[in-house]
């Protein structure tokens, strides 16, 4: 289990910069930093604004990624103790990224 703040306030399952999914995909096969990785879980909350009543936030879950090229990722599973999702504002899933990244 990985402990993720996230930034991407503007996303659905986001409560209070936690996230209320209990498993998270990152996107990045090909990525070489930060910026070429994002939420694939991401979804704009697109109505009023309001928080999800029915989801209940998180520290830890599960983080799958793809982004095979980070020093964390081991068979396509994060094992830092920690990541940060970072998305201030995003719409779509390319806005967001893991600032937690880092090249082998
Ligand atoms: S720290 Fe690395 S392995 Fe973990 S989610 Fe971010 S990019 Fe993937």
């Amino acid at each position: 289990m990985t402990d993720l703040v996230c930034s991407a306030e503007t996303c659905v399952h986001n409560n209070d910069r936690f996230c209320c999914k209990g498993t998270i995909l990152v996107d990045g096969a090909q990525a070489k930093k930060p910026s070429e990785t994002s939420c694939a879980s991401f979804d704009e909350r697109v109505q009023c604004g309001c928080k999800n009543q029915y989801e209940t936030p998180s520290r830890a879950l599960n983080v799958e990624c793809e982004a095979v090229s980070c020093v964390y990722n081991e068979g396509r599973k994060c094992t830092a103790d920690e990541i940060s999702i970072a998305g201030h504002n995003a719409k779509v899933a390319d806005q967001t990224e893991c600032a937690t990244y880092q090249s082998r």
